[in-house]
């Protein structure tokens, strides 16, 4: 099988370590075999994204917006083929596969437009004849650290604004989801971009990516991935003085209220608590359910639970794939039982489930007789595992939904405007959906949570620029 290799200063670099990527859905099947940095590869790779920082400004803002369209239109073409890649690799359906492929093409579009967008300010001193610029920098080297539950789209979210503002990137991706993540980086390779502007730099976390963090010249570290490590991360970057962004973990409450319309609100809840096999931040797990509509809410959620198809997401009629990984699938179980011990119900599903060929397949999970404190309403699963907990009015949901270390995405089902317009003023999430599944969210506006689940600039949007620039302000007396 031959070797995908990482990409540092222009050049394919070979490696004597090598790691195989699995196909979830069939363990049988190995997807590719793709080379691991040394550490002296990751301190090249800084090195030349350094050294290629000034060449990269002057080529100017046409040349970048040019070479961001051109990534997203390749990505856009190939979507098809990126995304069947995507879920044979990742377990989501082929649906969501090449649904995320198309957000990483639209998102180096954006931004592709965004270079051009770049403005300053020019505004008059408190001193006369003294005029006072203000100005947006690149930051210089930016260190990309990325988790394998959307390889392609969390990759584009932040190299594609790292290259438009003008900096160099070092890529490091999560280690399950190498195919994607090497596919992408081999799109950019194509793009005209000076040597060393773009690295690639495949790893284990511990290894390259604990390199990322403690190297001065990695001048920002932008990282999505689980709580514990966004923790080394803020440690290592605060230590040393860089700018660090974190996306980590949710525990993301749905509110349904009596007056929902229900089909909406079951929806909303398959949705968001199962699609992507529960393997999203902005997953459901906590569904808040008013006593008026919860028996009708749990036996529709049943009934919708028990008519999922789950199995190889490669074929088209499967609703729900695999679990990434054995750990994870470990994890999940392990969780079914903290669940049962604690006292919930475990209404539907949770069974490790055969299909055609060995893979990570679990039915979704739904718990019933649960209180928030338990921890499986307060710690992070990432699996398709949900759990209902009934309220009695609108301000326990709220207050319920509040309660927790989280606070990525929130969301409410109502036809009130008063609850929908209270829960968006008053939820303690970053992101807040009024009758939409809190999972599915929009390219071109910021991402990003409170409490636990972010720390930093949020990221998306022309808010990226607060993270992958820096600001400076110039005197000049005329
Ligand atoms: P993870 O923290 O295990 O790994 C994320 C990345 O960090 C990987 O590339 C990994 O190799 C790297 N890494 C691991 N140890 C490191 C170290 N010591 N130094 C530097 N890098 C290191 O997370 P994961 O399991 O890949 O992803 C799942 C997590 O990601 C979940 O908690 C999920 O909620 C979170 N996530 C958050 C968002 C968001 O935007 N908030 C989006 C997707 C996923």
């Amino acid at each position: 099988m031959s070797v995908f290799k990482n990409y540092i200063d222009g050049q394919w670099i070979d490696s004597s370590e090598v790691i195989e990527n699995i196909n979830p859905s069939d363990t049988k099947d190995v997807i590719g075999a793709y080379a691991q940095a040394t550490n002296e590869q990751a301190q090249s790779a800084f090195d030349c994204a350094k050294r290629s920082f000034d060449e990269w400004q002057n080529k100017g803002i046409q040349f970048r917006a040019d070479a961001l369209d051109k990534i997203g239109s390749e990505i856009l073409e190939r979507k098809a083929e990126l995304g069947e890649l995507l879920s044979r690799e990742e377990g989501k359906t082929l649906a969501e596969g090449i649904g995320e492929v198309t957000r990483a093409g639209h998102i180096f579009k954006f931004y592709a437009g965004e270079v051009l967008r770049l403005n300053g300010d020019l505004v008059p001193s408190v001193r006369p004849q003294v005029e006072v610029e203000i100005t947006r920098e690149p930051v210089g080297t930016v260190g990309v650290i990325t988790p394998w539950n959307f390889p392609i789209a969390i990759p584009a979210w932040k190299i594609a604004p790292a290259l438009a503002y003008g900096n160099c990137v070092v890529f490091k991706p999560a280690s399950q989801v190498l195919g994607s993540a090497w596919a992408l980086s081999e799109i950019i390779t194509r793009a005209g971009l000076p040597n060393g502007v773009f690295n690639l730099v495949m790893g284990a976390g511990s290894n390259v990516g604990a390199a990322i963090l403690n190297d001065n010249r990695v001048d920002a570290v932008s990282f999505t991935g689980s709580v514990t490590t966004g923790g080394k991360v803020a440690q290592a970057c605060t230590i040393r003085g860089a700018k660090f962004q974190l996306e980590m973990g949710g525990k993301n409450p749905l509110v349904v209220m009596d007056d929902a319309d229900i089909d909406v609100a079951v929806n909303c809840a398959i949705n968001g608590a199962f699609f992507s096999t529960g393997q999203r931040c902005t997953a459901s797990s906590r569904l808040i359910v008013q006593a008026g509509i919860y028996d009708r809410f749990v036996e529709a959620m049943k009934n919708g639970i028990e008519a999922l198809t789950v199995g190889n997401p490669l074929n088209t009629d499967t609703q729900i794939g695999p679990v990434i990984d054995q750990a994870q699938l470990d994890k999940d179980l392990e969780y079914i039982d903290i669940g049962i011990k604690e006292g919930a119900t475990l209404l539907a599903g949770g069974e490790v489930l055969k299909r055609e060929a060995d893979g990570f397949f679990l039915s979704p999970a739904l718990f019933v007789d649960t209180t928030n404190d338990m921890r499986i309403n307060q710690e992070e699963i990432f699996g398709p595992i949900a759990s209902v907990i009934k309220v009695n009015d609108f301000e326990e949901a709220l207050s319920v939904s509040n309660d927790t270390q989280f606070g990525l995405s929130a969301g409410i089902c109502t036809t009130s405007l008063k609850y929908a317009h209270q829960f968006k003023r008053r939820s303690q999430a970053g992101m807040v959906m009024v009758n939409l599944p809190t999972a599915g969210v929009d390219y071109h506006v910021p991402f990003g949570g409170t409490k636990g689940s972010s720390l930093g600039a949020r990221e998306q949007g022309s808010y990226a620029a607060e993270f992958y620039t820096k600001v400076k302000t110039s005197y000049i007396l005329s």
